[in-house]
């Protein structure tokens, strides 16, 4: 039976390729971003007529829990959620601006309370669900220079350990995928050519992951037996 799936931040990048794998199951979607709605309304259409499956795009900043009340009274209740949007932001901490941080914070962590504050009760009153969390190695790692972004993902890491014990009683599970460094406007906005050759010398696959890659795990935890909850599981090439 097809599912209904919420995907944040499905515009471009890993969330794109997870919106692409879960039409290509047969998944209905509804996929959110913030800044670039043509690209996501455009592949919302391109993921209609290719699966022939439903899939709405709306706008919403997922780091403000009015605009997550306005896309859950929208999209209604769901099967999954995968909590994928995030921002980097790489500098010395001292040198971070304070709406920096609440950027960094609200968009990677704050997120992952309002999506589930307000999807999982309808999970719970149907007695299942799965909310797949998309995290960093820098969460358990941490990274010089990118301290927020660390903190919030090591932040995500726990709130999936958490939930995942509230939840389960509910036949609810809760995971999350760790990636190492994916190919995407993410690394590739923040890093320079030589800051990439040489993160990919340190990386034993001796490359970046694709963004396919990390989807079709993230496929996969969705199709996990319940049972599995409360794991980081990481994707990184054998990096760290
Ligand atoms: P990306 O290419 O920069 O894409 C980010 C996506 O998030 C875009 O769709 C963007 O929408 C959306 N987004 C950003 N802020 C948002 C907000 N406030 N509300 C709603 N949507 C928002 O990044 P990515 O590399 O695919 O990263 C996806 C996830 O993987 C993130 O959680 C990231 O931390 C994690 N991750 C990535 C890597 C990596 O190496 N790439 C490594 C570890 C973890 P717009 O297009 O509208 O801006």
């Amino acid at each position: 039976m097809s599912r209904k799936v919420l995907i944040t931040g499905a515009s471009r990048g890993i969330g794109r390729e997870i919106a692409i794998s879960f039409a290509k199951n047969k998944d209905n979607l509804v996929l959110c971003c913030k800044n670039n709605i043509e690209d996501l309304k455009a592949l919302a259409v391109e993921l209609t007529d290719t699966y022939g499956i439903m899939c709405k795009a709306v706008t919403c900043d997922v780091s403000d829990y009015d605009a997550v009340k306005e896309l859950y009274n929208e999209a209604g209740d769901v099967d999954v959620i995968v909590n994928n949007a995030g921002v980097a932001h790489i500098g010395l901490l001292t040198d971070m601006d304070i709406e920096d941080w609440k950027k960094v914070t609200g968009t990677n962590l704050d997120s992952l309370f309002y999506t589930t504050k307000l999807f999982a009760p309808g999970m719970v009153r149907a007695g299942s669900g799965r909310i797949i969390n998309i995290s960093s190695v820098w969460g358990e790692a941490g990274a010089s220079c990118e301290v927020a972004y660390s903190a919030s993902k090591g932040g995500v890491n726990a709130f999936t350990k958490a939930l995942a014990k509230e939840l389960a009683p509910s036949g609810v599970s809760v995971n999350a995928v760790a990636c190492g460094v994916i190919d995407t406007d993410m690394n590739r906005n923040h890093l320079t050519e030589e800051d990439l050759d040489a993160l990919c010398e340190e990386i034993p696959e001796g490359r970046m992951g694709e963004a396919k890659e990390v989807a079709q795990l993230v496929l996969m935890v969705s199709q996990a037996p319940s049972y599995m909850t409360g794991q980081v599981i990481t994707i990184d090439g054998g990096w760290l």
